[in-house]
């Protein structure tokens, strides 16, 4: 690992700006090294003698410098802590000066930087430089702020394919075997959004947007799976540049299905990459929610080509302006595009994520000063992307639409190719609508956590609205609780003709509100189609109604809102686990499948994480009273006019009685299934086949698993590959987590794989004990084999291991080998470490007495289909 033990502080000087950039490499992919050249011609508004580039693990071979005709011989200083080389001259260098620097480096095995990666025994050299890295592909100044033009060339052997952010402006052959391919320059760029792609990588045929060309790029024999991509891609494009007014600004998109990559995408300018399950896909075979996902990633990484490369953040605390946005846009894109999808209705469970973590008290907010660049790493989560989406969302809901993407115009024009800070987006949002912005906007990107909204009937339509922050964790002070934030408030309510909604802006920790309407209404709702980020806390009377007449009265969006407020309160100790198992048992008949996987969230953490022996048994036939016969009515085989709802619904119950409560003849007919899958892929319905792999994974022999090896390998898809492999973790029989612990340390499992195979050991009541010993003892081995971000991804699953004394192992362990991206991620589960067992101490007997109430396993319930 090259990264710095003690995460530097260092930033660049600013009066030397770079310009241009002239980069020619020649990368070997037999021996995992590159050489390099590079022009870069700079603007000084200060004489320097001096010049500090940034340069990691790259050795510089010779350097010059060429300023008012005179070109001298530049000393080279490392300065290795700080990941740069200062560059000496003899006579200080003004106004204009052009470095030229020659320099050798080793392809990264970490999937950073300019990184080696085989696939089917082929070679390739990819590039990921966000946040930091491009200072381990060539010397530069690695800042967002510091855009510049590049022309780029790269010399190969002629069977490689190169791509870069620019169209190919000239391909020469030398008549040996070698090739070099010259881009054209770009616009100006941060480097963080270079691209480069080398290696037998093939194109899809073109599909034409106006002038550009779009392709998807993918290993050798995978062209079939790439309409899918290209179709929601043209989807995506042709309402982005409707949405910002600007055309498409890099000429041609490549869209590169990488085979091994760390983040889910990336959004370098002109040249996206994805890992492959989010490019590449068969409708036949994929499952809705693959669809989606890739649909939405393929959105999320356009939008970015006008919001974070177009227009950059000046320095990393703005990081969540590209990222909020960007994730918000791909909703709204998506959800266009498919509306049966119904976008936003999933985006709930993206927003309950983000609502649990920023209820830490170890959380963060959404505008976060940053230092270094470890803690730009650790800011890529849920507060960064779904709250932030969240913000972006609500504030879009409080100017209304039209307003909202007139300020967003106006920023971008103003902006273009430069960079800008969350203050020019409000003050455009400002001009636009004539409303207090700034205010509102600040105090939710600037404050951790979220209000715990109160309401209670003031008499007759008045209602008194309290807020405070919520915390998850019961003995937080109510000092620190005591605080409020300008609250768009949005009460749902029956009117004389269907349901009524009222809009506050709430300020201050309690406030009088009166309703919209004459009478007193019999029930109100205080987070409309839950488009508010906070929690609501209803009085009984109002909570009573609300869950008697959960289906009629509330949306499913809604619902979903409701029973994680509720579980949510359960957790912080503000409402009894008993009022959470009575709107769970409201449930049974429940169809929507957005709801059903939401309740399926906490049925599942009370399973296993809560309760055991006895208990655990009830829990299991309760769910299975609860639902099972929904799933018995509905049967396994999807009639061929069957809609996507029916199908998800399915596989929601199948989730629930099956994953969860593991009844018996639920698990018999998942091995049944999987006998006739593994045969004939088309014999499941493919929503359900993630499920049967997993239930039938976990009896499983040791045949079994050889055969769910064989199909890794031999998979048609990505999809497919990654569920076969990944499910290789949950097998429950010691042998075989032996086995697949083993194989993370090998090439079996890719590099970008390995994290998510120790997530799913740590979830494995068989085989956490085993894989946390085995992670522990093999970490120097591991560590190569799991990058920062998913290291931090890593640190925070490791509650679900659940036994206090894990807790203590991994605080200590990650004491002795410290991580500077995980920083937050480990207290973070240390915290959930310590919740978790006092919510065990404090709700198991409340469990108890519901589970005897109700009388051990009578539940069944009549359901409607
Ligand atoms: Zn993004």
């Amino acid at each position: 690992m090259s990264a710095p033990k003690r995460p530097s502080r260092f930033r660049l000087d600013p009066a030397i700006r770079p310009e241009e950039y002239d980069l020619h490499l020649e990368p070997d992919l037999t021996n995992g090294t590159f050489r390099g050249k590079v022009r870069i011609e700079l603007g000084l508004t200060a004489p320097r003698s001096a010049i500090t580039v940034h340069a990691a693990d790259l050795e510089v071979t010779r350097a010059t410098v060429a300023s008012k005709g005179e070109v001298q011989e530049l000393r080279v200083k490392r300065q290795r802590a700080d990941e740069a080389v200062t560059l000496v001259a003899r006579r200080p260098l003004h106004d204009r000066a052009v470095v030229s620097l020659e320099f050798t480096g080793r392809l990264g095995a970490h999937l950073r930087g300019f990184y080696a990666a085989t696939a089917d025994g082929r070679r390739y050299a990819f590039t990921q430089l966000e946040a930091a890295d491009a200072r381990r592909m060539f010397p530069c100044f690695d800042e967002p702020s510091f855009k510049a033009r590049f022309r780029i060339a790269v010399t190969t052997t002629e069977d490689n394919a190169v791509i870069s952010n620019g169209a190919v402006d000239s391909d020469e052959k030398h008549g040996d075997g070698r090739r070099t391919v010259h881009f054209v320059k770009t616009p100006k760029l941060s480097t963080y959004l270079l691209a480069l792609a080398v290696g037998p990588l093939e194109p899809s045929s073109v599909r034409r947007l106006g002038p550009t060309e779009i392709r998807v790029w993918h290993v050798p024999g995978k062209c079939r799976l790439s309409e899918f991509g290209l179709e929601a891609a043209v989807q995506a494009l042709s309402r982005l540049e409707d949405y910002f007014d600007i055309p498409y600004p890099y000429g041609k998109l490549d869209l590169v299905a990488v085979p091994d990559f760390e983040a889910g995408a990336m959004e370098n300018a002109g040249a996206v990459f994805f890992r492959e399950t989010l490019l590449l896909l068969d409708p036949a075979t994929a499952s809705l929610p693959e669809r989606k996902r890739a649909a939405e990633v393929i959105a999320h990484e356009l939008a970015h080509m006008w919001y974070g490369d177009l227009v950059t953040m000046a320095w990393w605390d703005d990081l969540w302006l590209n990222e909020a946005f960007a994730t918000w846009m791909a909703y709204k894109v998506v959800d266009d595009w498919k509306p049966e999808w119904r976008m936003w209705q999933g985006y709930e469970h993206d927003r309950a994520g983000a609502l649990a973590l920023d209820a830490l008290a170890n959380t963060h907010p959404i505008y976060a000063p940053v230092r270094s660049v470890a803690e730009a790493t650790e800011n890529f989560d849920a507060i960064t992307y779904e709250k932030g989406a969240a913000v972006v969302r609500m504030l879009e809901h409080y100017l209304g639409a039209d307003t909202f993407r007139a300020g967003v115009r106006t920023y971008m024009r103003r902006h273009r190719e430069q960079n800008a800070v969350a203050a020019d987006l409000w003050r455009a949002l400002e001009e636009a609508s004539g409303r207090e912005v700034s205010r509102v906007a600040q105090a939710w990107i600037e404050k951790a956590g979220f209000p715990l909204v109160s309401l209670r009937r003031d008499g007759g339509t008045k209602l008194r609205v309290r807020q405070e922050r919520f915390f998850s964790d019961p003995r937080v002070s109510s000092a620190r609780r005591r605080t409020s934030w300008p609250l768009p408030l949005v009460v749902k309510r029956p009117g004389a003709d269907g349901d009524e909604v009222d809009r506050f802006l709430v300020d201050g920790s309690s406030r009088a509100v009166r309703l919209g309407t004459r009478r007193s209404p019999p029930w109100l709702y205080g987070n409309a189609s839950a488009g508010g980020f906070y929690r609501v806390f209803h009085q009984p009377s109002d909570h009573s109604s609300l869950v008697t007449s959960l289906g009629r009265v509330l949306s499913p969006v809604e619902r979903l809102a409701l029973v994680g407020d509720q579980w949510a309160l359960v957790r912080a100790a503000r409402a009894k686990v008993e009022g959470f198992l009575d709107v769970a048992d409201g449930l049974g008949g429940e169809t929507d499948y957005d709801v059903l996987d939401g309740v399926a969230g906490p049925l599942g953490v009370l399973d296993d994480q809560i309760v055991e022996g006895d208990l655990q048994r009830w829990l299991r036939s309760w769910i299975t009273g609860l639902f099972g016969g929904q799933l018995r009515a509905l049967g396994w085989t999807a009639r061929p006019d069957e809609d996507d709802r029916q199908r998800l619904r399915r596989a929601a119950l199948l989730r629930l009685v099956g994953s969860i409560a593991e009844a018996p003849d639920v698990v018999a007919e998942a091995s049944a299934r999987l006998d006739g899958y593994l045969v004939d892929r088309s014999s499941l319905e493919p929503n359900l086949a993630d499920a049967v792999v997993s239930i039938s994974a976990r009896q499983g022999h040791e045949g079994l698993y050889e055969r769910y090896r064989e199909l890794t390998a031999s998979a048609p898809t990505p999809q497919e590959r990654r569920r076969f492999l990944l499910n290789l973790a949950s097998f429950r029989a010691p042998s075989l987590i032996e086995r697949t612990l083993h194989a993370t340390l090998e090439a079996e499992v890719p590099t970008q794989d390995v994290a998510f195979i120790y997530m799913r050991l740590f979830a494995n009541p068989g085989g956490r004990e085993a894989a946390w010993q085995f992670f522990s003892r093999n970490w120097k081995r591991l560590r190569t084999r799991i990058p920062p971000l998913m290291v931090s991804r890593l640190v925070e699953s490791t509650p679900v291991l659940r036994d206090p004394r894990y807790a203590r192992e991994v605080a200590r362990f990650f004491r002795l080998h410290p991580i500077p991206e995980a920083t937050r991620s480990l207290k973070q589960a240390l915290e959930m470490f310590r919740l978790n067992a006092e919510l065990r101490r404090r709700i198991v007997p409340g469990i108890a007495r519901w589970a005897k109430r109700r009388g051990r396993g009578e539940t069944a319930h009549v359901v409607a289909g």
